[in-house]
């Protein structure tokens, strides 16, 4: 396939706009949800448009901002979120506040855009493309005539559910009934009851407001963008594109497009990549619930013993804010019964650990980025999702990949131990591991040269160059 045109354009010089080959280059704005999940991946997607010639300006919250210092080459703009107070820690604070901010990045955001309109001339700015969850931004956007796109950082599958959630609602999925937990979606298969994203019946009207307004942002965008790929959920994104009045750009995995992202919120300890390279091959399993679950103590504590008991190498990354409502703490006793054979790390430098030869199994909670980031190292995976889409991913990586396998119910260091070893030791994790491969593989193709990946990629240049 031939590639798509530089973006640039051969207009008249203006002072701020960046010049590249004796053109003006065109801009894309860009506003992440400043959330790691979804901070990553937007910038991952800055890189490949980088790449591809485009000027990057990034709209970003004081909440979760990123650091300039880090992308020299790209232009940061504040933008003032009306956020005071220490950062939400339960999903149903997070859901809230997702809206609140939101709406709160209105007005200033129309005026910083604004001015940008007016410094780099209309014409240079091809698009804006804003997360899903920012539906006030879209329609500011739109207002001032600049084209949007919409990037869902999670799966297919889970976006088929957002625009689902009335049908769910008012077929008496939702709310979820204990009784129910394990009736087939027979609308939305594979997913069970138990699968779909629900934060309790008090939370059932925000959570429906959250998704109601990303289907609306995707359907008043030109075009969604998903990070996920033809490997992983070739038939949900036909069933998107059936469903869809707009164009839909499956270019994931963003990660293995865009070098190493300097996007991460925590300082990442590298020194655990050292460690590994003193295990044997496949020998560790990685733990890490990524950057909002949290655990109650008792499960800390069942998980560390479950860990220790196993007699498996290990690296656990213990976030500060892990345990809701202490400063966590590992069991005493833990150190010293797992000396010589474990470390913990406040954070991790995660895509260099899964990509490890060391690394043999991936303790997850099933954030759509940690679950793409296994897939596409070949890493089976242990799954303990917590909330919003993890569920749904887990029952994919245990029901249709068959890479991994959920450890359920309440956590006991007996259970914990027995899976943790089913995992690494047994036939089945081996298994999991040998299909973990093939999986690997189809994921190299579409990532490789004039892969399905790669090709949208091509289409999302030209259809940006063509708004
Ligand atoms: N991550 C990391 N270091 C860690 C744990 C996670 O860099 O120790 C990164 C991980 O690579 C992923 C992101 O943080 O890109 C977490 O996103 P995900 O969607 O998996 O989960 P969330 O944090 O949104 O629940």
């Amino acid at each position: 396939m031939t590639p798509p045109p530089a973006p640039t354009m051969a207009a008249e010089s203006n002072g701020a706009a960046a010049v590249h080959g004796g053109h003006r280059r065109r801009h894309v704005l860009l506003f992440p949800l400043p959330f790691q999940g979804h901070i990553n991946p937007m910038f991952r997607l800055a890189g490949v448009l980088h790449s591809r010639g485009f000027a990057i300006t990034v709209f970003h919250t004081h909440f979760n901002a990123p650091d300039p210092a880090r992308h020299p080459d790209y232009r940061f703009v504040p933008v003032p979120d009306g956020m005071s107070g220490p950062a939400p820690v339960a999903i149903e604070d997070v859901v809230v506040q997702i809206s609140t901010l939101s709406v709160a990045c209105e007005a200033p955001f129309r005026d910083r855009l604004a001015a940008v309109l007016e410094e780099y001339s209309r014409d240079a700015v091809a698009c804006l493309v804003a997360d899903t969850h920012l539906l006030p931004i879209v329609e500011v956007a739109t207002r001032l005539s600049v084209p949007t796109l919409a990037l869902r950082t999670g799966s297919a599958a889970s976006f088929a559910c957002f625009v689902a959630h009335p049908m769910l609602c008012e077929k008496g999925y939702l709310p979820v009934q204990e009784s129910q937990r394990d009736t087939p979606v027979s609308e939305l298969p594979p997913y069970r009851v138990r699968d779909l994203m629900y934060i309790g019946k008090d939370g059932q009207g925000v959570l429906c407001e959250l998704l109601a307004r990303a289907v609306a942002a995707v359907k008043s965008s030109s075009g969604l963008i998903l990070n996920t790929f033809d490997a992983l959920e070739r038939q949900e994104l036909m069933d998107i594109r059936r469903n869809l009045a707009v164009p839909v750009f499956d270019i994931g995995p963003l990660h293995k497009f865009s070098p190493a992202a300097e996007s991460s919120l925590l300082r990442q300890d590298r020194s655990c990549l050292e460690w590994l390279d003193t295990q044997p091959p496949e020998s560790v399993l990685y733990v890490s619930f990524g950057s909002l679950a949290c655990m109650s103590l008792r499960d800390l504590v069942e998980t560390a013993w479950g860990i220790a008991g196993s007699g498996v190498p290990f690296l656990w990354v213990v976030r500060p804010g892990l345990v809701r409502g202490c400063a966590h703490q590992l069991p005493e006793g833990f150190e010293v019964a797992t000396r010589g054979r474990g470390m913990v790390v406040a954070w991790a430098p995660q895509e260099e650990v899964l990509r490890h030869r060391a690394v043999g199994g991936f303790w997850t909670h099933n954030g759509w980025n940690s679950t793409t980031e296994s897939v596409c190292e070949g890493v089976p995976m242990l799954c303990r999702p917590y909330f919003g889409d993890q569920m749904g991913n887990a029952r994919y990586v245990e029901h249709v990949w068959r890479v991994g396998f959920e450890v359920g119910g309440e956590l006991e260091r007996g259970s914990v131990e027995a899976a943790i070893r089913r995992l690494m030791a047994d036939r089945g994790g081996a298994e999991m591991r040998a299909r973990a491969g093939e999986l690997k593989k189809a994921t190299a193709e579409c990532t490789g040269k004039g892969g399905s990946s790669c090709q949208a990629i091509d289409k999302l240049v030209m259809h940006m160059m063509s708004l």
